[in-house]
């Protein structure tokens, strides 16, 4: 799961993307996830960061750092993300802060993909682990 750290150029914002794969960066153009603008630049010297931040991201797929993750249980799931958040030593954005409350407060995954239409399925602890 490739990460690249780009600079939007229209709102200044530094924007973290998280790719599939390495072929779904050539099919897409990266996008600004605050104000959706097209125009980013990205940052080359955090490629090798976000190296090191995709290898620790396979180390939380190994099965014993998921223990304990109960994707019916949203709140072991906000813990779960909150967890990862912290491992990436990353600000995931807005929108996953609010996930993760709403999670926290009980409600289900699906109704917040319902509410939040954008996140795309992002939610998920995805195939790509
Ligand atoms: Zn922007």
């Amino acid at each position: 799961m490739p990460i690249y750290e780009y600079r939007c150029n229209d709102c200044g914002r530094r924007v973290t993307l998280f790719w599939r794969s390495f072929s779904e960066i050539k099919e897409a153009p990266p996008r600004c996830t605050f104000c959706g603008g097209e125009d980013l630049t990205r940052l080359i010297s955090r490629v090798a960061v976000a190296r090191s931040e995709e290898s620790r991201l396979e180390n939380l797929a190994d099965p014993s750092s998921l223990a304990g993750l109960d994707e019916n249980d949203p709140k072991s799931m906000a813990r779960w993300m909150r967890k990862m958040s912290r491992e990436m030593g990353e600000e995931l954005g807005p929108e996953f802060d609010e996930v993760v409350d709403r999670l926290e407060s009980g409600q289900s995954p699906e109704e917040i993909e319902e509410t939040m239409p954008d996140l795309g399925g992002e939610l998920g602890v995805g195939d790509e682990f």
